[in-house]
């Protein structure tokens, strides 16, 4: 059975039992002929592509000489004069779960000096991934963005109130779901002291990455290619993961409700035997 849940005049209907339906039209890609190669043809992300986009910085790796370990470029079609593409590392198909909470560590730490670059010239950035084409993905080669904002604009959470289940605490962060989200699997990571990302430190940006690695094999182990997206906020560095294995559809079109397919409880209890 569904529950229909209001907060702030949205409606949410949970429905976990949705999320069981037969769907005949899969989210999964069929493993391609070029994955025996590890590489697909003309990938701009690849290594063996660099000459296709603007470098802004390149990360050497420490033993491979003719490699890097992590990539920041310009985006070919910005949105904004600020627009970059920070590429996770020289693999087509290694997703930050797969790569480790020390990878993880060395993506916070480029884009914390990103944003310091962008805030420094007093511009406000929105910093997310998009992972697999129904979370927005244009690309498969793992990803993040950072985008310039409008002026006045910022960066904007939900507000849950005291309506989350904590279910990890350490001295620097803590990891939250809220009972009534608006996407499946959402939650949240934050710092227990709120700190702009251009001033957090390494140590608590080491804390935020063991948290969204195991938050994000989590999700990743519910079914291969599951699309999600991870949004941070600059201003608090929070972290926002939301699983988008489902389009929003008429329905929701229609009514402006919310449907929600996985049990926040349930999500909660499986985070926490992770
Ligand atoms: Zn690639």
């Amino acid at each position: 059975m569904s529950t229909i849940e209001i907060v702030g005049g949205n409606i949410t209907i949970i429905a976990p039992e949705r999320n069981h339906r037969p769907v005949g039209i899969s989210h999964r890609t069929k493993r391609k002929w070029w994955q025996f190669w590890r590489r697909p043809p003309g990938c701009p992300f690849c290594p063996g592509q660099e000459a296709e986009n603007v470098d802004v910085l390149r990360q050497p790796h420490p033993t491979q000489k003719h490699t890097w370990l992590l990539r920041i470029i310009r985006n070919k079609w910005p949105l904004h004069d600020c627009h970059e593409v920070v590429i996770f590392s020289p693999s087509h198909d290694a997703t930050l779960a797969q790569l480790g909470s020390q990878h993880i560590l060395l993506v916070l730490q480029n884009l914390r000096a990103r944003v310091k670059y962008w805030h420094n010239l007093g511009i406000r950035v929105a910093l997310f991934i998009n992972n697999g084409r129904l979370a927005g993905a244009s690309q498969e080669h793992p990803h993040a963005q950072i985008v310039g904002l409008p002026a006045g604009q910022a960066v904007r959470f939900p507000d849950y109130g005291q309506a989350v289940i904590s279910v990890n605490q350490t001295t620097l962060c803590q990891t939250l779901i809220p009972v009534v989200p608006e996407f499946d699997f959402e939650t949240i990571i934050a710092p227990r002291d709120p700190v702009p990302i251009w001033e957090a430190s390494d140590e608590l940006l080491a804390g935020l990455s063991a948290d969204l690695g195991r938050v994000l094999a989590c999700l990743e182990s519910q079914e291969p290619g599951l699309p999600y997206n991870v949004i941070f906020d600059p201003e608090t560095s929070r972290i926002r993961v939301t699983g988008r294995k489902y389009a929003r559809a008429g329905y929701e079109l229609a009514t402006g409700c919310r449907i929600i397919h996985i049990d926040p409880v349930a999500w909660a209890d499986q985070l926490r035997a992770a």
